[in-house]
């Protein structure tokens, strides 16, 4: 007995969308991942051409996906100085 070959291929392929994405997250809504590397390929997959960052979220063990814009970049390196000067003094 054999099992039809379509079926198969369908198997391989919902079992291959959960390792991608886990689904959304509980604190914020957006599409979660496993890890950093999930994160990553997804993007690739989902957005190519496109610089997508993959950031663990706060409070829970999921990643994200942002794309990668400067402005917010500079926004978040902004705030890091300013934390560091006001722990400094
Ligand atoms: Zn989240």
């Amino acid at each position: 007995m054999t099992i039809p070959r379509h079926r198969r291929r369908a198997d391989r392929h919902s079992r291959a969308t959960q390792q991608q994405a886990l689904g959304t997250c509980p604190g914020c809504g957006k599409r979660a991942y496993t890890s950093k590397a999930t994160a990553k390929a997804a993007a690739r997959r989902l957005y190519p051409g496109t610089r997508m960052r993959a950031y663990s979220c706060p409070g829970t063990p999921w990643w994200h996906l942002t794309s990668q814009d400067a402005a917010h970049t500079a926004r978040m390196r902004d705030q890091q100085a300013a934390r560091a000067e006001r722990s400094r003094t």
